[in-house]
């Protein structure tokens, strides 16, 4: 199916979609810096207003590094 591939794309650039109601969000309202590797990113729905927060290693998820 295409949407598990766009799904894939996406969130390799860093998109997700909102948990509530699946609208495509492009960018955290911001991070935190969680001491180390680890960032926590926040985010907000444009069209629900939902908010939920993600986190990231940096570490252990490089980007094509090798
Ligand atoms: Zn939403």
């Amino acid at each position: 199916m295409m949407t598990g591939n766009i799904e894939r794309i996406s969130r390799f650039l860093g998109f997700r979609a909102c948990p509530a109601c699946g609208e495509t969000l492009f960018a955290a309202e911001h991070g935190i810096f969680g001491g180390g590797d680890r960032i926590t990113l926040h985010w907000r729905c444009d069209s629900c207003d939902h908010r939920f927060e993600t986190g990231l290693v940096t570490i252990d998820s490089p980007p094509m590094a090798k």
